[in-house]
């Protein structure tokens, strides 16, 4: 049991949580918890009213720490965060509860068990709240030079937009040849660009440019320090272990398609391909797909 003084705020959206779970039996199954101050349903929290509200409670009621249970952080941490912060407290001592997208919407079918579920969602929260301290920005000291790993199209667009930035920047690509699934593509749509093509033109733009450095053949054999100055041993193939400190490093390494087994998700019964082999058909085509001889 720890010694806070908490406010739970429960919202109803109108009905989009109230229709499937059961607000009132949360709040009854949680407002005899110890440190609990305040435990309130409102129809809508993010309301100007409601916002005001909570507010209003924290002052007068002296609470370092809040809850509010509504929807997907997405949509409002920020903005409940920014009422902490208009009240006095570190926004970090606010927790946010998704008891909308992550229950009342998953379960419209179960008002019974979208409740307990939602006592448990609540409970989690009051416990994270009650471990919360304030926690202020940190300005930390970082190397302007960036490690960028992986040379397909997010790695090389990534490595222009930071050197415009007027920072080193360090690309490795483990593979001898730079253009990840790009450059294996014929037209892309909707601009109907042949992969190749883009790739070639980044590389271009990337030649022009004296503070990008593109290393093929080189993967990463040691990694160590932290954000803003990191350590990183390299093994490349022409010029054997480099080392190198960047403040950060860009992941941009792609993706391997999955290969199904035959049968799994109907693949290799008539007509079933994977995306990639789709493409292949489309960038062989001359306007008509053929597939096992067939249009
Ligand atoms: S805070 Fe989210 S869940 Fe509550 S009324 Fe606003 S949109 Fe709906």
């Amino acid at each position: 049991m720890s010694d806070r003084r908490l406010g739970i705020y429960i919202c109803s959206c109108g009905g989009n949580i109230s229709d499937y779970v059961d607000v009132g039996k949360i709040i009854d199954a949680i407002k005899d918890e110890p440190d609990i101050i305040v435990c309130k349903n409102t129809m809508f929290t993010c309301s100007d009213a409601a916002q005001q509200e909570i507010v209003n409670d924290i002052k007068e009621n002296n609470l370092d720490g809040i809850v509010v249970a509504s929807c997907s952080p997405k949509l409002h941490l920020f903005t409940f965060r920014d009422v902490a912060k208009r009240a006095g407290l570190n926004q970090y001592q606010y927790i946010h509860v998704n008891l909308r997208e992550q229950d009342s919407w998953a379960h419209t079918n179960d008002k019974k068990g979208a409740t307990e579920k939602g006592i448990r969602l609540l409970r989690a929260g009051i416990a994270k709240v009650r471990l919360t301290e304030p926690l202020y920005p940190l300005k930390v000291e970082t190397i302007p030079r960036v490690l960028v790993i992986g040379a397909g199209i997010a790695g090389l667009r990534a490595a222009i937009g930071l050197s415009e930035l007027g920072l080193e920047v360090h690309i490795i690509e483990k593979s001898s040849a730079v253009g990840g699934w790009l450059i294996k593509f014929g037209k892309i749509y909707s601009h109907n660009r042949i992969g190749k093509k883009i790739i070639e033109d980044l590389i271009v733009e990337i030649n022009k440019r004296d503070n990008i450095f593109l290393y093929t053949d080189t993967e990463i054999v040691e990694k160590s320090g932290s954000l803003g100055n990191f350590a990183i041993k390299l093994k490349t193939k022409d010029k054997g272990e480099l080392l190198i400190n960047v403040g950060a490093i860009i992941v941009a390494t792609g993706f391997e398609a999955y290969q199904p087994k035959a049968g799994e998700f109907g693949y290799g019964i008539d007509n079933v391909i994977t995306l990639p082999e789709f493409k292949e058909l489309i960038d062989k085509s001359n306007g008509k797909i053929f597939y096992n001889n067939k249009e």
